[in-house]
Order: C-alpha cells, then structure tokens, then sequence
C-alpha cells in the first residue's frame, strides 16, 4: 500500500474515532452539510446528475429519485464526475486486474459486483474515496476492539472472495502489508484446505462470510480445526441465531456482524455491546423504506435501502437502491453511547450452503461463491442455482448475449467435482424472471432437499 494512502488511513481514522463522541444534533449537522457538499459537486460536474434531478436540486434528501443500479450502468459516463473516465475502458481494466493493487488512469480502483439483482455493477474510487473505504472497513475492527489497525502486527485471516474485481479482494490488496500479516483464502477453496491453512497461521483476528464463520465454528466444535481468535467478524451475509451461538460456543467470543456492500463499503457494524448494528450515518444515510420508498417505522423490517454515500465524488451516489431487508432497532440507545443510530436485523442475506454426496463418501459442504464464481460471469439479468432431490437447476433471466447453456452446465460441473462432490445432474431453464420470496428477495442459491440444511 502506498504511503499516501496509508496517511490519509490514518488521519481519516483518527477523524472517526471522535466522532464516537459527537451529539446527535453534531451527527445530524455534519451530515446535513456533508450532503449539501455531495450535491453540489454531483450537480455541477456530473452531466446525467444535472438532468435527473432537474427541478429537485433545492428540494429535501426524501423528494429526490431512486437510483438504481440499472440506471447507474446504463448513464455510466455521464454519471462519473471525470469526463475522461469511458466505461468502455474501465470494463477493459477490470478484465486485466490479476489481484495486485492495480489503478486504472493510474488513479482508480475499481471493482464489480455480482450480478445478483441485475446487471453486475461497475464501481471506481479516487485516492481519497479509497482512503475512506479503507477507514469505513477499519471502523468495524476499531469497535470491535481489535486496537490493531495498520500500525500494530495483528495476525488477521480473511476467509472471502479472492476473485480479484471483488471489493474485498481489492480491499485485501491495498491493506496488505508487513503490519498486518494478513492470510487470505478464497472461501470456495475445500473445507480441509481452508481449515489446514488456518491451523497453521493462527489468526488473531478472523473475518469470513457468516456462512463460513459458522462452518468454522462446527469445524473447530468438531476438534479438527484448532485456532483461538480473539475477535471474529462476520460479513456480506445474515449471521443467523444458530451461527451466532455455535460461533460463541467455539471461541468463547460473540461475533461481530458488519454490514458492508461495494457501492457504499461499511454501512453499519456492531459495538462492543452487541445490541444491533450502529449506522456509520457520518459516511452513508442509509434510508430504510417500504415498497413505496417511504421510510418504515423502528421495528419494522422495511423492503429496500437507500444509500446516500456522502463521500462519493468520482461516482456521486444519491439514493442509491439496495435489496436488503433491515429493521431499525425499537430501541435506538446503545450503552456505548454513540450518537449513531441501531439496526437490529437483516434478512434476505442469507445464501444456502448446499450439500453433497462426497466421491470420498460422507457429505461435502459447498460454499455460495463456488455458484458465485461459475454465475457472475454468465451474461444474463438474474439467476437462481436451486438444489432439488433430483439435482440443481439454474434458472437464468433476462439473458443479455447468446451463449450454450452445455458451456454453463459443464463450468458448474467441473466446480463440484473439484470440490469433492458427487455430480448431480445439472439443468438450466431460461425465464422470465426469478421466483421471489415474501420478502421479494431472490435467493441466489437454495436447497429444496429436506432435512437439516448449512449445518456439516
Ligand atoms: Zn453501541
């Protein structure tokens, strides 16, 4: 990492760090003059900024548009704040990144997300915006209590995506350094390996999605993995009540849940008291709202979020749609005392882990970003991977290019096998749209089998 990011790391740090202590009404000035700050630059340099709220520009935060991530590709280079920055090319970087900390325009990182709502996403970050992500990350560890940060040597193992146009491998990429020796495994890799490589680095800290945390957690319950992290943060997935508790009964520690997504990194992380997740309201507004994009009382879980990244200037997010579920807390007040406010809950975040028959006999588990791997690169609008007692199907919408379902068919086998599983059959059926739940989620990944499920 640079020495110029790892400085403004740490100033930004130290900024967030008092921020702990502001008042509400302190928290609600800041973020009232940082949103106006965000609009102005938004309305005078991007292009697609000056039209799309045209006629709103002195309205309220609540009158304006929904953003979504269909409109952000479709007005791509319009919407950037750099005329110079061509979506065309920033595609064509994205396809060179080889996991290092790689700039395009020798200033931006970018990164993907998955296609799981829609069309993947492209996302970029100047030196400064990267500098906040990295801090907004950070901000999870400092709550926690980690004290570790980038000054002191705590061993840290990220078990996660090491697809290299993910955030967090970019993320992984830019933090890395002698100060925080760091073990990265991608979290499609066999649980053995994963659960060997482990042992041996003896990780302080442990990050990995929920799905993984909990797995872990049954590995170690079992004897055969043997770490004893301090702190273990879970992300990117629900930490459900079950994970929760074999989590705790493994390692003594309650997790850390953190809510994170690429387009505005850490929106919200819990404290040392475990009661909810605080907003980090100083860096996103995060609107909870209804179908109708009304907000949704405390207690209520509402239908989507609407994210307001204070602090984007290359892509300006305002109102910025995201399918997750949350709930704001009944009870806003935390003992810690900070100013920002709690959620309480999470769902529609949850990925099935599916099992199989393993080749070696017994069952093998298989993670979501094995599909995830397989998936994100296919060309179409949606897609569902769904376990059924005859085999998986894949249900593909809104296919973009022509491509041969075999080509697919055949990725997803060679995927399974090399994670020890006994092929089942494999079909893909092209729809219209995705079956959603109650909640109007569509899970990306489910099991029909019955019986217990995400459990080895
Ligand atoms: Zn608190």
């Amino acid at each position: 990492m640079s020495t110029q990011i790892i400085l403004k790391v740490l100033a930004l740090r130290h900024r967030l760090r008092q921020r702990d202590h502001w008042t509400r009404q302190q928290l609600e000035e800041h973020q009232g003059r940082a949103l106006h700050r965000l609009r102005e630059h938004a309305y005078a340099r991007s292009p697609f900024y000056g039209r799309f709220h045209r006629g709103f520009t002195d309205r309220p935060l609540g009158d304006l548009p929904i953003l979504s991530k269909e409109m952000v590709m479709e007005h791509f280079d319009g919407l950037v704040t750099d005329p110079t920055v061509r979506l065309a090319d920033v595609e064509a970087h994205l396809a060179t990144l080889s996991g290092g900390d790689e700039l395009f325009n020798r200033r931006y990182r970018v990164a993907s997300t998955s296609g799981s709502t829609g069309r993947r996403g492209l996302f970029l970050w100047d030196p400064d915006e990267w500098a906040t992500v990295l801090t907004s990350y950070n901000r999870s560890f400092d709550w926690a209590g980690v004290g570790a940060g980038l000054t002191h040597r705590t061993r840290m193992a990220v078990v996660s995506s090491t697809t290299p146009w993910h955030q967090s491998a970019r993320v992984g990429a830019s933090v890395h350094s002698p100060w925080v020796p760091t073990l990265r495994i991608d979290s499609g890799d066999p649980l053995e390996s994963i659960v060997e490589r482990l042992g041996a680095f003896q990780p302080k800290v442990l990050v990995a999605y929920a799905s993984m945390a909990h797995l872990l957690a049954e590995e170690q319950l079992a004897g055969r993995l043997r770490i004893s992290p301090g702190f273990v943060f879970g992300s990117s997935e629900v930490f459900t009540e079950q994970a929760r508790r074999r989590v705790e009964e493994a390692w003594g520690k309650k997790p850390f849940e953190v809510y994170a997504a690429t387009e505005p990194a850490g929106i919200a992380s819990e404290c040392e008291q475990h009661r909810g997740m605080h907003l980090f309201e100083d860096l996103v507004i995060t609107e909870v709202v209804d179908e109708k994009n009304r907000p949704v009382p405390p207690g209520v879980y509402g239908h989507k979020v609407l994210v307001t990244v204070l602090f984007s200037r290359t892509m300006p997010l305002i109102r910025y749609e995201m399918s997750d579920s949350l709930r704001p807390a009944s009870s806003p007040h935390c003992p810690c005392g900070r100013p920002f406010a709690l959620i309480d809950g999470i769902q529609g975040r949850v990925e099935d882990v599916l099992r199989f028959p393993a080749a070696s006999g017994g069952r093998v588990s298989v993670q979501p970003i094995v599909f995830h791997r397989v998936m994100d690169t296919v060309p179409a609008g949606g897609w569902q991977v769904a376990q059924g007692p005859e085999g998986l199907t894949v249900l593909l919408s809104g296919v973009r290019e022509s491509f041969a379902d075999t080509a697919l068919i055949d990725s997803l086998r060679q995927e399974l096998a090399g994670q020890g599983a006994i092929v089942p059959p494999v079909k893909v059926r092209r729809v219209p749209t995705i079956p959603r739940t109650t909640v109007g989620k569509a899970p990306l990944i489910k099991s029909y089998v019955p019986g217990p499920r995400g459990k080895p």
